[in-house]
């Protein structure tokens, strides 16, 4: 089974003249954690965008737990019906929902019963520190306690893909380390694909079971973090 898989996908941005991401290709199975690791501006972002569905490729096509979701030339299928988790700068919490409506939404597309939907939300609460926020809205929160509850979130339906971009970009030190611990965590139990998106090798080499570098809109290495910490 696969997870995800990218066939030489590519985008050219209109206007640019080099692609965002340029003929990439790769394939992620049940339960990896793969970081990308590369600079500002190295196309991370994009390539995100293109498993989401915020892009759709010029070049190539996407499949998602072996459905093709896009196909350059062909309408791709909506980011919220791909079954995918998602933390993204761009992917705000709803603003007139409260924390726990942003939380127990992902629950309603899923045949749960209303008791075990919260449960759930207080599981939620409980293991992303959000005690006493359940009833405020977005706006009501701390960067760092947003940045929780989108994680929380993108989680709680236990999608088998689940998509980041620098998720504790937000976040200050001692809130960094608890959720680090808490990614690592997750990699011993539940097992979605996850693939994350940093330009910060420490988290990289914490929390990836594989690491891709990226450069200029291309795949550079795939390794292990320890393929990767020993390379210049
Ligand atoms: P990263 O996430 O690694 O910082 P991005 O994927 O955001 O990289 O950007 C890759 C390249 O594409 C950069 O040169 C950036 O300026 C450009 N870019 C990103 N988004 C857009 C856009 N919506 N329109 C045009 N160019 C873009
Ligand atoms: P990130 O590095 O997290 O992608 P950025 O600050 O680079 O964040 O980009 C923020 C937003 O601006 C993104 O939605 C991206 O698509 C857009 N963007 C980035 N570069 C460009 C660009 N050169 N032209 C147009 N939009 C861009």
């Amino acid at each position: 089974r696969v997870a995800l898989e990218l066939r030489e996908v590519s985008l050219t941005y209109p206007g640019s003249r080099e692609p965002a991401v340029n003929e990439v290709s790769l394939c992620v199975r049940p339960g990896e954690f793969v970081v990308i690791l590369g600079p500002s501006g190295c196309g991370k972002s994009t390539l995100l965008r293109l498993i989401a569905g915020f892009e759709a490729p010029d070049r190539g096509e996407v499949v998602i737990a072996g459905r093709r979701v896009s196909r350059a030339g062909e309408e791709s299928l909506p980011p919220e019906k791909r079954k995918i988790g998602m933390v993204f700068q761009s992917y705000a919490l709803w603003p007139h929902k409260t924390v726990r409506k942003n939380l127990s939404f992902p629950l309603e597309q899923r045949p749960i019963g209303k008791n075990e939907r919260e449960k759930r939300v207080d599981e939620a609460i409980e293991r992303f520190q959000l005690h006493g926020l359940g009833h405020r809205l977005p706006a009501q929160l701390s960067g760092g306690q947003a940045q929780r509850v989108a994680l929380a979130r993108a989680l709680i339906a236990e999608p088998p893909l689940v998509l980041m971009d620098e998720p504790l970009s937000n976040l200050d030190a001692v809130l960094r380390q608890t959720m680090l611990e808490e990614l690592e965590a997750m990699k011993g139990s539940w097992a979605p694909a996850v693939v994350y998106v940093t330009h910060n090798r420490e988290e990289a080499i914490r929390l990836g079971n594989r690491i891709l570098v990226f450069q200029r809109g291309q795949l550079l290495q795939d390794g292990s973090p320890a393929d990767i910490y020993h390379s210049p």
